[in-house]
């Protein structure tokens, strides 16, 4: 049982027939067919004007970096943010921008927090801040989801002074199936927005990156230059389109997995991290159980689970496709064995 992420899943033997009968041109010279169906169906859903296929979410929230900031410009994020940790630094490294961090323990900065964070043009001192990127729902905190009403008014508020706001919505639809809300509902507040496919939505590969039509143009000659202009993608495209249409409404069944996870690991007496709306995520803590992380996790591995670490003496499980309600139960058991004897 793997309950490390919902990247884990593999795609099912319709998605793979679907992925073999997907009709394909060279899409550098944009004759995919899929590739551009499943762009058309993102920019629907999301309530935007284009789309754009990428490899992965790191690629298309790097791609809404290079195209919003500068070089020597500087971006308000979360200081738990995916970008911020698990990017590789790309904002720096290859946007050449310079990263404020905000406190966003709650999944969201606080409106309040944004104005002082602001780098202005008047004093020649400062990298001037072009960008704020927003995460939702959002994985450091707990894969908590926030609703379109608080994520708008920090939105509305980056934008008031004068910044762009992109979304990392890797797992948007978590939070849309959280708060029964479309896409669109949240896209609203913001310039740009990347879904990733390949989550709890199942497809093998590929992320989405949504935005106005000049701003996707814009991002479609980045992905050339960073190495994403794919030839035959529509074999993967396909696959993508098909998690879009049909797996958005299952993801409910992943936070019922969650919610019951979180009850067990609790009701056995672990230190479960609350969450203001859990969706198919549950953090812990080890804190007092007297056995370190790395030994936990490779504890649990010998008896058939595999979880993930998130730091000192926090550990995180992840619901999604591949686990039922049976795999919940008996992974619970495991954990409680396994903190009661290591
Ligand atoms: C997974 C994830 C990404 C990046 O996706 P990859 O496809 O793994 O590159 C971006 N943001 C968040 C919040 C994620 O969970």
């Amino acid at each position: 049982m793997d309950f490390r992420s919902d990247t884990v899943t593999r795609p099912t033997e319709s998605m793979r027939a679907v992925m073999a009968a997907a009709p394909v041109g060279d899409d550098v010279y944009r004759d995919d067919p899929s590739v551009a169906e499943l762009e058309r169906y993102a920019a629907d859903l999301t309530g935007t004007e284009a789309a754009l296929f990428a490899c992965s979410g790191t690629m298309g929230n790097l791609l809404a970096l290079l195209v919003h900031g500068r070089r020597g410009e500087s971006v308000l994020l979360g200081a738990q943010s995916h970008i911020y940790h698990y990017e590789v630094g790309g904002l720096s490294a290859l946007a050449g921008l310079l990263p404020y961090a905000l406190d966003d323990e709650s999944g969201l900065p606080e409106v309040a927090s944004l104005a002082g964070a602001v780098r202005g043009r008047d004093n020649v001192h400062f990298a001037p801040t072009s960008l704020l990127c927003l995460e939702n729902t959002h994985n450091r905190a707990g894969g908590v989801a926030v609703s379109p009403k608080a994520l708008g008014a920090v939105a509305e508020e980056g934008h008031c002074l004068g910044l762009k706001v992109h979304l990392d919505g890797a797992r948007l639809f978590n939070a849309c199936a959280a708060f029964g809300v479309e896409a669109r509902e949240y896209v609203r507040f913001v310039d740009s927005v990347q879904l990733c496919l390949s989550k709890g939505l199942g497809a093998p590969m590929g992320s989405v990156l949504c935005g106005p039509r000049g701003f996707v143009e814009e991002a479609r000659h980045w992905r050339k230059c960073i190495g994403g202009g794919l030839r035959q993608a529509g074999v993967v495209a396909s696959a993508g389109l098909m998690a879009l249409r049909d797996m958005r409404s299952r993801l409910a069944e992943d936070h019922e997995n969650a919610a019951l996870l979180a009850r067990l690991l609790s009701e056995g007496g672990l230190a479960v991290e609350p969450c203001g709306v859990r969706t198919n995520m549950v953090y812990f803590r080890l804190s007092g159980t007297g056995v370190s992380e790395g030994a936990f996790q490779k504890r649990c591995e010998e008896r058939g689970l595999q979880l993930g670490v998130a730091g000192p003496e926090r550990i995180r499980m992840v619901t999604h496709l591949d686990v039922s309600r049976q795999d919940v139960e008996a992974a619970a058991r495991i954990v409680l064995e396994t903190v009661a004897c290591p």
